[in-house]
């Protein structure tokens, strides 16, 4: 590379490419940053998934890179453990790991904010808000967005990153200039999200440092602590479910037998109100390889390998997918004809590894009878599996597909 500062385009402002802007402002590139929605620091709702989220270690480490963890924190609620929630009303603890062991329940908005505004702090990055992504060439480097008034705009820069989620514009666009394997899967179960307020005294209604499980084989509902001391519950169960729950007398029916605790702690109002008027949103899970197209188009994040949710690592791989970009940098001097292709090698192994594990855990959370001997046989052989596929150069695809197999070959109470 030349001594002339790189220029790149993010396509994206969510919680990736926020923080990825961070990391390549930090690189000194000068980085434009397009975001289709308008910003959500000035935004009263913002529109869109899960309200909190469990940030983990890869994604903690991350944000210690570029400053940002501690600000993090201070935010967050510690849940040092699952706290179960059985049909008969009784909870019961499992701990993550060691006592000191826990994941943070981190706000969705709040995190994006803290993230934009410490990209925006790096005089070399201009966000533009409000401008959606058209099309993009990877020959020239030009990228064609519109903006609110439909106006069309072009840059022309030396990289295109794809920040911009599960239905990436970016992506597709890869689509047609590389020989891009792409594979996408709807699980038959939706989710909605549901709300425990505060008590009348302003306190949370359960304890607070846990995430809360109802697992109910067929279908699950989680609650994660807010810092405002309500919980954000998020229920799990198949599209044919939520659509058979037609009236409020239905809601009711379904909720006394399944989650009878919750209700006095929703609020049998508050429930009604917030079922009957939301939709329950579907899970997509994404795999696709290569990331990259030469020199100049990337995709990471969401737009490089959704994930199903029930293994809280979506965003956190997202984030570990800036340090992988940033470790490649470093190794190859900025030179992106080196450097992109050895990301997409090194990364699309992980990256596909997690989305399996996360679709393996939503049977795990789902049927909750897991023993203890058979948690500790799957981790073995997830990471054995990572090993050899990472020495040999084969899909891990093959070796989970055997484990599918070998584990639906148990009777069900045995799993
Ligand atoms: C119910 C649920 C719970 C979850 N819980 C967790 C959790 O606990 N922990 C965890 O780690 N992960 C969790 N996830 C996953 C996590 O939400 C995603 O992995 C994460 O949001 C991905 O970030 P991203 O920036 O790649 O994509 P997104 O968050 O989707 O952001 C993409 C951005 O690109 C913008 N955009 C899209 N198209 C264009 C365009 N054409 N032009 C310009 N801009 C565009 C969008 O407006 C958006 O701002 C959960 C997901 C769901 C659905």
């Amino acid at each position: 590379m030349s001594e002339r500062k790189p220029r790149v385009v993010v396509v994206g402002g969510g919680l990736v490419g926020a923080l990825n802007t961070c990391f390549l402002a930090k690189r000194g590139f000068i980085v434009d940053l397009y975001e289709k929605r308008s910003d959500i620091r000035k935004a009263e709702h913002v529109k869109g998934r899960s309200i909190n989220l469990a940030l983990s270690t890869r994604g903690r480490t991350a944000l210690r890179m570029v400053g940002l963890e501690d600000t993090v924190l201070e935010n967050g609620i510690r849940m040092h453990a699952r706290m179960i929630h059985d049909p008969d009303g009784s909870r019961r603890p499992i701990l993550y790991g060691k006592e000191d062991q826990y994941i943070m329940s981190v706000d969705r908005r709040r995190l994006n904010e803290v993230l934009l505004t410490a990209a925006e702090k790096n005089p070399n990055v201009t966000c533009h808000f409000e401008h959606k992504l058209v099309s993009c060439d990877f020959k020239t480097g030009e990228a064609e967005f519109i903006n609110n008034e439909g106006k069309r705009i072009k840059k022309t820069v030396d990289l295109i990153v794809g920040n911009d989620g599960a239905f990436s514009g970016v992506r597709k666009e890869m689509m047609k200039a590389t020989l891009l394997d792409y594979q996408q899967q709807y699980i038959p179960h939706g989710y909605m999200e549901l709300t425990i307020p505060p008590s009348p005294k302003d306190e949370y209604l359960m304890e607070t440092n846990y995430l809360h499980i109802w697992p109910r084989n067929e279908f699950m509902m989680i609650a994660l602590p807010n810092l405002d001391k309500s919980f954000t519950c998020t229920l799990f169960m198949p599209f044919e479910i939520f659509n058979s729950i037609k009236t409020e007398e239905d809601l009711m029916n379904f909720f006394r037998d399944k989650f009878p605790d919750s209700i006095p702690l929703m609020g049998e109002e508050t429930l009604k109100q917030i079922f009957m008027s939301s939709k329950a949103l579907p899970m997509v899970s994404i795999k696709c390889s290569p990331y990259h197209v030469e020199d100049k188009g990337l995709i990471m994040g969401d737009a490089a390998h959704a994930m199903v949710p029930f293994y809280g690592q979506g965003m956190n791989a997202g984030f570990e997918d800036c340090i992988a970009l940033d470790e490649m940098l470093d190794l190859y001097k900025n030179d992106f004809s080196k450097a992109l292709p050895a990301y997409s090698e090194t990364r699309t192994v992980d990256a596909h590894a997690i989305c399996d594990l996360a679709m393996y855990n939503y049977v795990e959370i789902l049927t909750k009878v897991l023993s203890g001997g058979m948690m500790v046989l799957l981790g073995v052989c997830a990471l054995s599996g990572l090993r050899i596929c990472n020495q040999r150069g084969i899909t891990f695809q093959t070796l989970t597909d055997k484990a599918m197999e070998l584990w639906e070959s148990f009777p069900p109470v045995n799993r």
